[in-house]
């Protein structure tokens, strides 16, 4: 397999995009390094389209740059700028052949016919769809279109890889195969990736940095284990690791949280802040077991096979998110009473 050449670093400095009176991106920057894999992470509406799009050229900036490999792409047309897309939709030609899908940005680019149909092969082997060069697209599930969208977007050997939402159409398991695979092959051809999801365990699972998008902003760039341990802000603590941020004070590294004394993670502040609390962290036990917590209601319990998810209410109204061994929660209700066991010595407390 011919390798790609490697991929080139990419630089969004402080864009913003205003569309009316929306601010789509306001002072977004984030840096990826040649062959890196970033995840963008936010809810519905924070911005990450609008960066793809601004990346590839597919929309303008109101101001800011883009550069990638050190070049200014400000008038560099969106068919010059050396990238693949792959979007959520499969978007496939319907009267080509998987192959000539494969192939269409080549002979866009004048490759010569033999030379198309050797790289658009290689492609196809690549995402392990060799055997069906010659189907149509209703004759592939969504899962394996989404492949032949992967290595229509290879096949120019692009610099950046930009994929938006790619997977959100896919049922849960071919999900995860191909997030899984896209990895592989992007590890394989050295290509800088972009890849927008406002799913979190796709995000941790797929990139090398996930960076955390909150009202056209970036909030914090970091490697998975490190935005789950140490998320800058309550935003990225609740949007990554569901925590639940509960008002406390640090005071000598000690911190006073759910009638438990726990040392504060280093990065904490000082003084008063936001204790963020992991759901792993919280068992919801029965009152009167022994336990030095305070009490809440069940509001709801989610069964998701192996764990389950219990959604608490502390006696101000405050949710609070339980993640804990579905055996350990059979006969829960909603409205029960519970005492709240906090299994951890230590959470980061961040500002409020
Ligand atoms: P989603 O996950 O729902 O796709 P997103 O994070 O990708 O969301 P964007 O699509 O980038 O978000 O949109 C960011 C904001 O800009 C939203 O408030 C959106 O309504 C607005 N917006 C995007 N495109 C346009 C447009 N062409 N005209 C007006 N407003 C727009």
């Amino acid at each position: 397999m011919a390798a790609t050449r490697n991929g080139l670093a990419v630089e969004l400095t402080d864009l913003t995009r205003v569309y009316g009176d929306v601010r789509a991106l306001d002072g977004f920057t984030l840096h990826a390094e040649p062959g890196e894999m970033i995840a963008l992470l936010g809810p519905s509406g924070c911005g990450k389209t609008t960066a793809l799009r601004i990346l590839a050229g597919l929309d303008r900036q109101t101001s800011g740059t883009v550069r990638v490999g050190g070049r200014d792409l400000d008038r560099v047309p969106a068919n010059k700028r050396d990238m693949g897309m792959v979007f959520q939709a499969y978007s496939l030609f319907p009267h080509l052949s998987v192959l000539d899908n494969v192939a269409f940005g080549l002979r866009l680019r004048n490759v010569s016919k033999a030379e198309r149909r050797r790289r658009a092969g290689e492609k196809l082997e690549l995402v392990g769809l060799s055997e069906h060069a010659d189907r149509y697209a209703h004759q592939l599930s969504g899962g394996q279109q989404q492949r032949v969208a992967l290595a229509r977007a290879l096949a120019v050997e692009p610099a950046v890889l930009l994929l938006d939402e790619p997977l959100s159409a896919l049922d849960a398991k071919v999900r995860v195969q191909l997030r899984d695979e896209i990895r592989r092959i992007q590890l394989e051809v050295g290509t800088t990736a972009v890849f927008v999801t406002h799913d979190q365990e796709e995000a941790l699972a797929v990139a090398d940095r996930v960076g955390v998008m909150n009202a056209g902003r970036l909030e914090q760039l970091a490697p998975p284990a490190e935005l789950y341990t140490q998320p800058a802000t309550p935003f990225v603590g609740e949007f990554v690791g569901l925590s639940t941020p509960l008002p406390a004070t640090v005071r000598a590294g000690r911190v006073q949280v759910l009638g438990h004394d726990l040392e504060a993670l280093p990065g904490s502040v000082e003084g008063a802040g936001l204790a963020l609390v992991r759901p792993e962290a919280l068992t919801p036990r029965p009152v009167g077991e022994r336990t030095s917590s305070g009490t809440a209601r069940v509001v709801s319990v989610a069964f998701l096979g192996p764990f389950s998810r219990v959604h608490c209410a502390l006696a101000d109204g405050t949710d609070v998110v339980c993640q804990v061994a579905s055996s350990s929660v059979l006969g829960l209700r909603p409205g029960d009473d519970v005492a709240l066991e906090l299994e951890t010595s230590a959470v980061l407390v961040v500002p409020a």
